[in-house]
């Protein structure tokens, strides 16, 4: 049976372009849809705009800290506009970019929504057709939810409206207690926002090594975000102008902008999944092998709509090995140990490995951390610390994880990651000379231990 396309992919992001582009160049006959834009959540409404607003929401702290060092910064004065339009020319090119790559690798671009019709077809919602192709990859990723059980939910934005605001906001309160409610709280507060974050739990990044989370918290509260934990938004209204959240506590905030950080889900929606049998998980993530394969065995998913390890580098090593194992002769699969992660706040985390829980429940481990002032805000005068976290096996001395923050924590990290996924021991640490003065070299000066 001939189809008109070996494989065809619904969504053009980072991991479905990866895995078109690829298995275009080893031969297949490749189309892709997108009914956004090409690019996908982190090159449009993600990872690369938010961190262009990291930077500009930085700028706020030099300022202050250039005063130390015999700058004057008087009136310095921030226009939203233009960070918003320079962004968006910036996000333009990315965009072009993405689909010269498609082009000049003989993928086929459909602008439109597809869906599937049975397990190698794909309709074209837009077209008002359909296309068949012996396989098809579903690479749509997730979006951002709301509380919809919360009067007046649908007043407050999610992430994908952040980036496009027609003004800033005075005052914003936001919902949440993971990466973006924390980046986003960071970023609004530097740019001179008034920012509330209202978290259910305790601890801020619960995912992350406690300590992490601590940290952050303190530096959120030193940049004069107001933090109120243990609560949650029981009901949101518009009176006039202005908006009023109502907490748990009894309390009211009015504000000008209610942020919803509360987490995404697998955009499987309306996708035909139920129609061909692809199994999905209770919170609607396509079900896949480790080859990933869904029950239906010429579908198969990448990225964020699985549910797996929800980041951008993650969803294009997923669409790589799905291109080698089914276009390149050889099968190959994620490897999900040691990823390393970031948190982009002010100043930023760097993760990799075990936090001190996770490696407590399964090996006898040794603590090393310093926390301390890094040499740049003795002039300054800031008040930011660093934080620096080794988790060593005690009976083996392999290093099983490292958090750091504060500054270029993340680039720390990735560079880091490298020894620590293939194994490196505290011993080789201590062996290394150190690289002075940066704050870097506490990672190999480290001696005061504590048994977790
Ligand atoms: P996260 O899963 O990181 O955090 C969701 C937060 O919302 C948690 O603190 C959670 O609380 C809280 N929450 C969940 N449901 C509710 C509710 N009904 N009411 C109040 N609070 C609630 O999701 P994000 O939205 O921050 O980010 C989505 C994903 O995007 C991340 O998981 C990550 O994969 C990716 N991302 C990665 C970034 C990076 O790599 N730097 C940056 C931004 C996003 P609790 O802790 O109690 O569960």
């Amino acid at each position: 049976m001939s189809f008109d396309y070996d494989l065809f992919v619904i969504g053009a992001g980072s991991g479905g372009v990866r895995a078109a582009r690829m298995s275009a160049q080893m031969g297949a006959r490749v189309a892709i849809a997108e009914s956004s834009r090409v690019g996908g959540t982190c090159v449009i409404r993600g990872c690369v705009p938010k961190k262009l607003f990291v930077y500009a929401s930085e700028f706020s702290h030099a300022f202050e800290d250039a005063k130390g060092y015999g700058w004057t910064a008087d009136n310095v004065r921030f226009d939203w506009n233009t960070l918003r339009d320079n962004k968006d020319a910036e996000i333009d090119r990315l965009n072009g970019i993405y689909k010269r790559i498609l082009k000049s690798n003989d993928v086929t671009l459909f602008e439109t929504r597809a869906v599937l019709k049975d397990a190698n077809t794909v309709h074209l919602v837009d077209e008002g057709r359909d296309v068949t192709a012996e396989k098809i990859l579903i690479a749509v990723g997730g979006e951002p939810i709301r509380d919809e059980s919360i009067e007046g939910h649908e007043i407050g934005i999610v992430s994908d409206d952040a980036f496009d605001l027609p003004e800033l906001p005075r005052r914003a309160v936001i919902a949440g207690g993971g990466y973006i409610a924390v980046e986003f709280a960071f970023i609004l507060q530097g740019l001179g926002v008034e920012t509330t974050l209202v978290y259910r739990g305790e601890r801020l990044l619960r995912a992350f090594d406690r300590e992490v989370g601590e940290f952050v918290e303190n530096a959120l509260r030193e940049a004069g975000v107001r933090y109120i934990n243990n609560c949650v938004f029981t009901k949101i209204e518009e009176a006039g102008d202005v908006k009023r959240v109502h907490l748990l506590d009894g309390s009211e905030i009015e504000t000008d902008l209610v942020f919803w950080a509360i987490g995404r889900r697998p955009a499987t929606g309306g996708l035909g999944l139920e129609r061909l049998g692809v199994e999905t998980d209770r919170y609607g993530a396509v079900t896949v092998d480790e080859h990933s394969q869904t029950s239906v065995p010429s579908v198969f998913a990448i990225g964020d709509v699985t549910n797996r390890v929800n980041l951008t580098p993650v969803a294009i090593r997923e669409g790589a090995a799905f291109a080698q194992t089914q276009f390149g002769g050889t099968p190959s699969r994620m490897d999900y140990r040691f990823i390393p992660k970031a948190v982009f706040s002010q100043p930023p985390v760097g993760s990799v490995g075990y936090t001190e829980e996770e490696a407590k429940a399964t090996h006898e481990i040794d603590v090393y951390e310093t926390d301390f002032r890094p040499m740049k805000n003795t002039l300054s005068g800031s008040s930011e610390r660093m934080m620096m976290k080794l988790i060593v096996d005690r009976k083996t001395d392999y290093v099983l994880g490292c958090h750091i923050v504060g500054e270029a924590a993340p680039e720390v990290i990735q560079a880091l990651a490298i020894p620590i996924k293939h194994g490196i021991k505290k011993a080789d640490f201590d062996s290394t000379c150190a690289l002075h003065p940066t704050a870097a070299e506490e990672l190999v000066t480290m001696t005061a231990k504590r048994e977790a």
